[in-house]
């Protein structure tokens, strides 16, 4: 599709008259013409809600926002609306009023995990730094449902500055993750600012940003703003393609700026009831990314929050989606299926299960058609002993830094020299009666 398409010509002119393509291309007038109301979503595309679907849409959209840009929404096939994956994304869903059980309002726990404002410091060594509350389109199935639209949550300086002050203060963090709302939507000397402050803290080692708008709001993406990320080395981008049908015209060209800027690239995408769940529409989806040169990184199963029961897939989708994707397409076209753990746990990577058997020296393998293969194992390995203590292992990892103090986790119980045997759940009825006795 050209940019700026009769179909989007047609939109333009309902928004305003004579928009040219230069105006419609103008990142600004699309967040301003961004559309909130259901009247306007119907006019622009020319359709009309029954009377009693339109009062279930305007109960959803009074709990839960409206937002589309106009691009996104000129992506929308209205002669099929009820099965358009990009519908399905940005309009509202009266399915979303449910409530299941099992939902929460913070799944993953980020307001627990907050030392500082705007900071979720969950891992060793990274954090999640949430510059925005900004988004130009409002997705369906946003995990922070609970802030969308509530400006109230909109970091101001002085809050940056303190999150900013946390990781200067916080030496074992080396990669900072800036997200939102999405980083994007702030302006170039903003983001400039705060990338510039990060280049300044010595153990931040990378920073990335996750953002949509290469897929909700592509014109954000321009030469200048291209130019200004590229003084900021090493910084990574991840956005959020869903479905193969919005890598179109203006996508590619906004991939396209951030690669030539030197920025490595990324995918996350979110398993979607109804949108993606099925093992065709992704491996579509990430062979169009390599071809963009965005890595698949991540899909994740839909998170807990509350509206988004009628998106969520069982957690076999995945693993089916997996298994049409290994060994059938390129490895470096692979995400990593995971579940953001409910309660803070952070991401745990699932696959489906190669490891059929295992003996003394030889373990049993099956591969993506079935054939089942046996693997010998040396007889004469001889492991390092590791104390941690990098500097006087034969191994050589004799770097500045090296030496770690403990093992975390798991680890510890695979380390020979941590005397950690089992990690065993805090406050169970066991546990409190040897404490008693
Ligand atoms: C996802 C996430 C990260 C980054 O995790 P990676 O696996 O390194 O991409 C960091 N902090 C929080 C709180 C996260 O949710």
């Amino acid at each position: 599709m050209v940019i700026f398409s009769p179909k989007q010509k047609a939109i333009a002119s309902r928004i305003e008259a004579d928009v040219v393509a230069d105006t419609w291309k103008d990142w600004r007038w699309q967040v301003a013409r961004a559309v909130t109301e259901i009247d306007e979503f119907e006019r622009l595309l020319g359709i009309e809600f029954d009377a009693e679907e339109r009062a279930r849409l305007d109960e959803t959209v009074r709990k839960f926002p409206l937002r589309i840009t106009p691009y996104y929404l000129s992506l929308i096939d209205p002669s099929d609306i009820g099965d358009d994956p990009i519908y399905r994304q940005c309009f509202p869903d009266p399915a979303e009023l449910y409530t299941d059980p099992g939902d929460m309002t913070d799944p993953l726990a980020e307001d627990k995990d907050s030392p500082a404002p705007c900071i979720t410091h969950r891992y060793p060594d990274r954090v999640l730094f949430l510059v925005s509350n900004l988004c130009a389109m409002y997705c369906r199935h946003c995990t922070r449902k609970r802030r969308v639209g509530d400006v109230d949550s909109i970091p101001d300086r002085e809050e940056i500055d303190a999150g900013l002050d946390y990781i200067r203060r916080t030496p074992g963090i080396r990669d900072v993750l800036l997200s939102g709302g999405d980083p994007l939507m702030l302006p170039d000397d903003y983001l400039d600012w705060i990338l510039t402050e990060l280049d300044g803290i010595p153990h931040v080692e990378v920073v990335r940003i996750g953002t949509r708008a290469p897929v909700t709001l592509p014109y954000r993406v321009t030469e200048d703003l291209a130019a200004m990320l590229s003084q900021h080395h090493p910084l990574w981008v991840n956005t959020h393609f869903n479905h193969p049908v919005e890598m179109t015209t203006s996508s590619k060209l906004a991939l396209r700026r951030l690669a030539d800027a030197g920025i490595p690239l990324g995918n996350q995408s979110v398993l979607l009831a109804g949108v993606n769940d099925c093992p065709r529409i992704i491996k579509r989806l990430v062979q169009l990314l390599v071809q963009n040169r965005v890595r698949p990184y991540y899909l994740y199963q839909c998170d807990l929050s509350e509206g988004l029961t009628h998106f969520r897939t069982p957690v076999s989708k995945g693993i089916e989606i997996l298994e049409n994707l290994i060994g059938h397409t390129s490895g470096f076209s692979i995400p990593t299926f995971v579940i953001d753990a409910p309660g803070g746990g952070g991401k745990i990577p699932l696959m489906p299960t190669y490891l059929i058997s295992w003996a003394t020296n030889r373990v049993v393998l099956r591969n993506y058609e079935g054939m089942i293969c046996s693997y010998r194992e040396p007889d004469s390995y001889e492991p390092a002993w590791c104390d941690r203590q990098c500097h006087t292992c034969d191994r050589f990892l004799k770097l500045e830094g090296a030496d770690e103090s403990q093992a975390v986790g798991i680890c510890q119980l695979l380390s020979e020299e941590d005397p950690t045997i089992a990690l065993i759940p805090e406050n169970t009825a066991r546990i409190e009666r040897r404490d008693g006795s």
